[in-house]
This record gives C-alpha cells, structure tokens and sequence, in this order.
C-alpha cells in the first residue's frame, strides 16, 4: 500500500516527539488491567450490548488576556466535541457535552512548569494558581471528564493522567486532560488541526496507553491486537502495512491506530481489545466513584 501524505514536503520534517507528554501508568492501573485481561474477550464478544458507558465532558479554556474572541471559540470546543463524540460512539461510549468555561487569565493560560508526581508517576500542579484552577473547575464525580485547553503547554503538546484506582475525592482535581488550543479543529500544530489529539488524549484518560508503549519489549500496551513498534513520527505520512519497527515480532506498525502518533488525518481506529480496555478499566476504576 502506498503511504498517503497530507502535507507539504516542507512540514514533514517537524518533530512530533514531544507530542504527548503522559507519564507512567500507576501500577495500581496495570494491576487492575492484569487482573482484568480476560475480560477484554468477554467485552469483545458483547460489543453493541446495553450497559454503554456514559460520559459527560466539561471544556475549560484558559485565554491571554489580549487574545481575540475567536480562539479558542465555543463553536470550535463544540466542533471539537462532536469529532470526539463521534469517534467514541462507535466504541460504545456515550459522550454529552457538559459545561464549556473560559479563564480570561495570562499566568494560567501558559503551564509553564509541570511536575511529575514520584510516587505515582503522574504530572501535578506547577503552582498554586494552577492548583486552585484546576480545583475550582473539575467539578462532579470520578465518571466526569475534565478538558483543559491552554495558549501553551511548554515542553508537550498534550496530556492527561491515567486512571488512578481508588483515587481519593480530594485528588480528584489531578484527573484531567490538558491541551494546547493550537491542536484545536481548524488550529496552526502542523499534522494536528482535525481534533484527533483530543481523542488520543481521552484515550488514556480511559486507560489506554500508546501502542508504542515498551517498544518492542515486555508486555508494550498489555493488549494482544495492537503489534509491538517503537515510537516514531513517520513524518507526515500514512505508511499502512509498510512501516515496521520490530520486524523480528508480528505484524506491522498500526500508524492508524489513534494511539500511535502519526498525522491526525492518518489515525482513525481503536482496535477490539482497546475497545475493551477502555470499558474494563471504566467500570473497574471509574463506575460510580
Ligand atoms: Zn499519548
């Protein structure tokens, strides 16, 4: 198959590494997975049953205080919500558009400094304001989810923290996703304007991880339909059945899996194990906390 290509030759040559910038899984998360793994046949033999997973979705914008009325505009976080409302619909998960909040603030519009949590491996507040942002905002229950979107995220692009098992209500704050506003639908990230970073973003927020997760050691993403490859960009391009970074394991890189991080018009599938992954650690960590 020939590798499509979305983008001008002169764009291909950006970095995409530090794309995502999640940290580790707790390992009370992977515990819940081993423990779990032989639920994901079950859950693929009762795709389409009743039990959907519903999700409401709040949006947080935090704006220069200079920046015009249009970024980050609620037509686009609306545009945005219905591509992943869209997506996930066909996982069997139900997103509804919560509430959409607007930070009018120059300090808070840029995470400067974020910070790794040790003990759990997770990114925390990089100062008080931030902090007291985040627990003013994320509101509701463990099942809500929090999107955050920031003029600039220095260092990455993107990310959230895992599902943690057994987190306590006053951590609650911690669990979100965060993103730049230029990777926003219709926004200037080179590859990354069609709203598919969120989707990946929201897919560790249900317990995914990347499919280059490991390389081609270990246990990689602990789900067997997504073949072992290492991280790499592929540049723009679309290389299906063609790109191959362990060749001594099975299969071929799946540049078109939303976990991979290859152009966003490039990725537009979440494999059956995924799939129930995402439901098994839902209902395990998040269902009714
Ligand atoms: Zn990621």
């Amino acid at each position: 198959m020939t590798a499509a290509s979305y983008l001008p030759q002169t764009l291909r040559t950006r970095s995409l590494d530090s794309e995502c910038g999640i940290k580790g899984a707790p390992s009370s998360l992977i515990g819940v997975i081993e423990q779990r793994r032989d639920n994901d046949l079950l859950y693929r033999s009762l795709e389409g049953r009743n039990d959907k997973i519903q999700v409401t979705a709040h949006f947080h914008v935090a704006v220069f205080s200079n920046s015009t009325a249009d970024t980050a505009s609620n037509e686009t976080i609306k545009k945005q919500f219905q591509i992943l409302k869209d997506t996930y619909a066909r996982y069997g998960i139900s997103l509804n558009l919560g509430s959409i909040s607007r930070e009018i603030n120059d300090t808070i519009a840029v995470l400067s400094v974020w910070n790794q949590n040790e003990a759990e491996d997770e990114i925390i507040g990089s100062s008080a304001e931030t902090e007291d942002y985040w627990k003013r905002t994320r509101t509701g229950s463990y099942e809500a989810l929090h999107i955050y979107y920031y003029e600039n995220i220095v260092g990455t692009a993107a990310f959230c923290n895992f599902a943690k098992p057994n987190r306590a209500k006053s951590e609650y704050f911690l669990d979100a996703c965060h993103l730049r506003i230029n990777v926003l639908p219709g926004g200037s990230a080179p590859y990354r304007f069609y709203g598919t970073s969120a989707v990946h973003e929201v897919g560790h927020w249900f317990g995914l991880f990347h499919t280059f997760e490991g390389g081609c050691e270990g246990e990689g993403d602990y789900i067997d339909d997504t073949p072992a490859q290492t991280v790499t960009s592929a540049n723009g391009t679309c290389p299906i059945g063609t790109k191959d970074t362990c060749p001594d394991l099975p299969g071929t890189d799946m540049v078109n899996n939303y976990m991979d991080y290859t152009a966003d018009p490039c990725r537009d599938t979440f494999t059956p194990g995924q799939y129930s992954r995402m439901h098994n650690v839902f209902w395990a960590v998040r269902a009714g906390k």
